[in-house]
């Protein structure tokens, strides 16, 4: 869509208000709203100032003068205000050289996707991500520190329970691991996961399906791939109408990794190709019919892994769910028929669909930087021809423990994560793609949420030692 489009768009829907939307570091969608009288050509133009030092992870008070580059080409209607809006994504920059704000997650993506293309290696980068969630009723999670410790002990005790009787009558509940996917009324949320994806569809995003994912109360929708930062643009809006409309049927939707103990996670898979000149860059003739480049993208993902936890798995509960008997990646490997790895190459009915799947990332991620960090590991592993190593086919979670030993594993805690891209952040800062002071100033936020976290009781510590 370009600016006349959107001014017409605005026209053709009686539009009363614009909404300005951008994407902070830790990855939630931020908004301001204008009258659609302060909408013009200029305003597309020229941008819109506005304060970011309240912004957590951006500017200082003192130097608090931003713009937004409103894009024009994201433009859409809101399915969910009264009045109607129409909302815009827009990129950060400096407002006296008009240059990219560092920090700015959105311009990250764009300047991944530059360098894509400078590096002459490919021209586009695909990403489907498979963002899981659970839909809890609002009045579960309304509740103390108490009542989740209450939680974890009954699901502790259904987890170790030898028989699924124990847990007593759940009726039609599917029980722990059993979403995925008998018809309702075991599955209860087909109305309102059918109402997500006809608002995501109206809205003019791609999308094909739905359904529930093997977790109680655990679901996932299907987002068509597309190139980075869209993407990424894509995503944040499917979280916005998951949220939302689970709001509007009372229940409330969570990305967190790991709601419940005992059963299974929320991840986030991305599907991930390279396409140059028309071409698909990953189709060839080795390993599960890939091409060299993918086997080197893959060696790239694999090398860097413990770094890009940092910022695909951010949060102190990614690595919850990052254990083994959960369909969660643990070690560093890939295959094209195990799901128990860090990579999998998914059966592609033809050379176009032929894509590599990391399975470790998480949804509590930022998408613009997820996407651009697992961009440029790969491209890494294809500029130095790094060797992901022989494929590892056998079920992982089940390896005896010598071979275990031979295989490296993703990082135990977002601590650990940290320090690994501490020591291994030279592949995010080629090209100027990500920059030293936006990695610090990412990695401070990040500390702030390890120290919180490592300085609280945690519930389970009550049930351990409160009688020791
Ligand atoms: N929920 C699993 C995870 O944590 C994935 C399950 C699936 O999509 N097959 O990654
Ligand atoms: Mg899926
Ligand atoms: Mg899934
Ligand atoms: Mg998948």
């Amino acid at each position: 869509m370009s600016i006349k489009d959107a001014i017409k768009l605005m026209k053709d829907e009686d539009v009363q208000y614009v909404d300005v939307r951008f994407t902070d570091p830790r990855g939630k969608l931020q908004h301001v709203t204008l009258r659609h009288t302060e909408v013009d050509e200029d305003f597309f133009e020229e941008g819109f100032m506005f304060d970011g030092s309240s912004i957590a992870g951006w500017k200082s008070i003192d130097q608090s003068d931003m713009k937004l580059i409103p894009d024009a080409a994201s433009a859409y209607i809101d399915p969910f205000y009264a009045e109607k809006t129409m909302c815009v994504h827009c990129t950060v920059v400096e407002p006296d050289t008009g240059e990219s704000y560092d920090r700015d997650p959105r311009g990250c993506a764009q300047r991944a996707e530059a360098y894509l293309k400078s590096s002459g290696i490919g021209d586009a980068f695909y990403c489907g991500p498979e963002a899981e969630f659970f839909l809890f009723d609002d009045v579960r999670f309304s509740v103390g520190m108490n009542k989740v410790s209450f939680e974890v002990d009954a699901l502790d005790a259904a987890w170790n329970s030898d028989t699924e009787y124990e847990m007593g009558n759940t009726g039609h509940r599917p029980g722990i691991k059993g979403g995925y996917f008998p018809v309702n009324p075991i599955d209860d949320g087909q109305d309102i996961r059918g109402e997500m994806l006809t608002t995501m569809a109206n809205m003019g995003m791609k999308v094909d399906k739905h359904h529930h994912e093997v977790a109680s109360c655990q679901h996932e929708l299907g987002l068509i791939f597309g190139t980075l930062t869209t993407q990424a643009d894509e995503l944040q809006k499917y979280k916005y109408v998951v949220h939302n409309v689970a709001q509007a049927y009372g229940k409330s939707a969570t990305f967190m990794p790991k709601p419940i103990a005992g059963d299974n996670g929320t991840g986030m898979h991305v599907n991930m190709s390279i396409w140059k000149d028309g071409k698909p860059l990953f189709a060839g003739d080795k390993y599960a019919d890939l091409s060299q480049e993918a086997l080197y993208f893959i060696g790239g993902i694999l090398k860097h892994a413990k770094a890009l936890n940092a910022i695909t798995n951010p949060s102190t509960n990614s690595y919850k769910r990052l254990i083994p008997g959960f369909e969660a990646p643990v070690l560093r490997a890939y295959s094209a028929s195990n799901r128990s790895g860090c990579v999998r190459i998914p059966w592609a009915e033809s050379p176009k669909a032929k894509r590599v799947e990391a399975r470790f990332p998480d949804p509590s991620a930022n998408p613009y930087l997820c996407f651009a960090a697992l961009l440029m590991a790969g491209l890494d592993g294809i500029k130095n021809k790094i060797d992901p190593g022989p494929s590892s086919d056998k079920d992982l979670y089940d390896l005896p423990p010598e071979e275990l030993a031979g295989i490296p594993t993703v990082c135990g805690s977002l601590r650990e994560a940290l320090e690994e891209l501490e020591k291994d952040m030279d592949f995010l800062l080629a090209g100027d793609v990500f920059t030293k002071d936006q990695l610090e100033g990412y990695m401070d936020l990040k500390w702030e949420e390890v120290y919180s976290y490592e300085h609280t009781p945690h519930p389970i510590e009550y049930k351990l030692y409160y009688s020791c």
